[in-house]
């Protein structure tokens, strides 16, 4: 659970725009095609995905 918690506060893109920080795009810097959310990063970026796969999850 405490890790949950921790994940919700992670410093995505669009986390730090929800938190009003002025950042210049919220698009991913890895794959470029999606906003940069906690979902994205760990389960539908492309480059994730083959992050992933190389380690075997
Ligand atoms: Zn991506």
């Amino acid at each position: 659970m405490a890790w949950i918690c921790n994940l919700v506060r992670l410093a995505t893109r669009v986390n730090l725009r929800r938190m009003n920080v002025e950042i210049s795009s919220v698009m991913c810097p890895f794959c470029d095609e999606c906003e940069e959310s906690l979902d994205h990063l760990f389960t539908a970026c492309s480059v994730a995905i083959r992050v992933w796969t190389c380690i075997g999850v």
